[in-house]
């Protein structure tokens, strides 16, 4: 073999390697909301307000405090087992079989290893727009078409749309309640969905808010072994985020195809411990449900009365109409110590909130009233169709553009 064959066939093995591992980094470029956030954010001066990443400001209740202080000495070992035990509570409270869930460290890698293992170039993604990001960054990965459908216009995913703008769906998504919205897609629509969905494709449905809402839960189509993945994070109401444990409940022939993705690395041990010891609190979640939701309805009260418009929510963020491009309100609200965020560029002049508490939230509407009152208003071109009369709180028209 002459010196410059050897010399190539080296290089394109080299080149075959480094390739291999840029698409194995890639594969493992997971987004988060913390990520997303991040993007945008600045650096927080002392006594901000952080309102910007759907975090709860309540952190672990006490009984999960404990159990990571109590835990925290065995840290030295893997204990699997602990897992297993974390499983069984949470299967015992819901009546599912122990092989239907799977526990991560947050639900962020299920979400992207779902979104691998069942799209392709072949087969889309299927998401709603505004919703949850980071299902499309996976898709970019995998090589999936990314299909893009607007809500309804009670702001719920419109299945109708997704199924007709993708035949060749590998997976669709439903956040439900809907991040950034709040709001719910109904039972009965992820039931029309999975009747009506192209064989062998799987629903996604991501629950992460689901207990600040009334919606109810489709575990028990996971239970009748459909095609469907649930998601839950315990980085919502249990104020978890920084501890991390999120889990897949699926049948489990779905998760396998997970797993290809994530292995089996251990779980810390004091997440599994606090989040057992959440699972265990009888009243955490009916209590933190409860503040939330008064918190919500207080600001909104404020907002309604201040002459503000923004889409009624069930879940700890909602949209506010900022009648200008968001990121002016965003700049000029971080400007007074208050971090608000993110915007979605489907409806430019709305930005997320997240609720924090009574006091962050009255922090909120003094910098808000001030922001709003030194702006002047612009106004945007909307799609064609004639705005309804519904009210400032509803879509327009159905074009996924709400009522200014
Ligand atoms: N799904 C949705 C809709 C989210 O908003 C988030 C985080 O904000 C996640 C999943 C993942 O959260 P984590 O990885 O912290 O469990």
């Amino acid at each position: 073999m002459k010196a410059n064959e050897i010399l190539s066939n080296g290089s394109r093995r080299a080149f075959l390697q480094l390739s291999a591992v840029a698409t194995a980094a890639a594969a493992f470029r997971i987004a988060t909301e913390a990520s997303l956030a991040a993007e945008d954010r600045k650096v927080f001066h002392p006594g901000a307000v952080v309102i910007d990443a759907n975090e709860n400001p309540l952190g672990p209740c006490d009984a999960a405090r404990k159990a990571i202080v109590d835990m925290a000495p065995q840290g030295g070992r893997y204990s699997y087992w602990l897992a297993e035990e974390f499983v069984k509570t949470f299967t015992e409270m819901e009546g599912l079989k122990p092989e239907y869930v799977r526990v991560f460290p947050g639900s962020s890698e299920p979400l992207h290893f779902s979104v691998l293992a069942f799209t392709s170039p072949a087969k889309s993604y299927v998401t709603a727009d505004p919703g949850y990001e980071a299902g499309m960054k996976a898709a970019k990965i995998s090589g999936a078409r990314i299909v893009k459908t607007p809500l309804t216009k009670t702001y719920a995913h419109d299945i109708k749309a997704m199924l007709a703008a993708a035949p060749d769906a590998g997976l669709f998504y439903v956040c439900t309640p809907n991040n950034p919205t709040g709001t719910l897609t109904p039972h009965s629509d992820i039931e029309q969905l999975l009747a009506a969905k192209p064989k062998g494709s799987v629903v996604l449905v991501d629950e992460a808010y689901i207990h600040f809402s009334d919606g109810v839960s489709v575990l028990d189509l996971v239970k009748a072994d459909r095609d469907v993945v649930v998601l839950r994070t315990f980085s919502k109401i249990y104020g978890m985020a920084g501890i991390r444990c999120g889990m897949a409940i699926a049948r489990p022939d779905l998760l396998a195809k997970l797993e290809n993705f994530s292995g089996w690395s251990a779980m810390p041990i004091t997440a599994l411990a606090a989040a057992t010891a959440s699972l265990k609190h009888e009243h955490l979640v009916s209590d933190r449900k409860k503040l939330n939701a008064e918190i919500r309805q207080k600001t909104f009260d404020w907002l309604g009365s201040h002459g503000y418009s923004y889409v009624p929510s069930q879940s700890n963020c909602f949209m506010l109409d900022t009648k200008r491009p968001a990121k002016e309100v965003i700049d000029a609200m971080a400007a007074r110590n208050v971090y608000i965020g993110r915007i979605w560029p489907v409806w430019p002049t709305y930005t997320r909130i997240t609720i924090g508490t009574q006091q962050e939230m009255e922090t909120f509407q003094e910098a808000f009233d001030a922001v709003m009152s030194n702006a002047k208003t612009v106004s945007f071109a909307r799609p064609s169709s004639p705005a309804s009369s519904r009210g400032s709180r509803f879509y327009a028209d159905g074009q996924n553009w709400p009522n200014a």
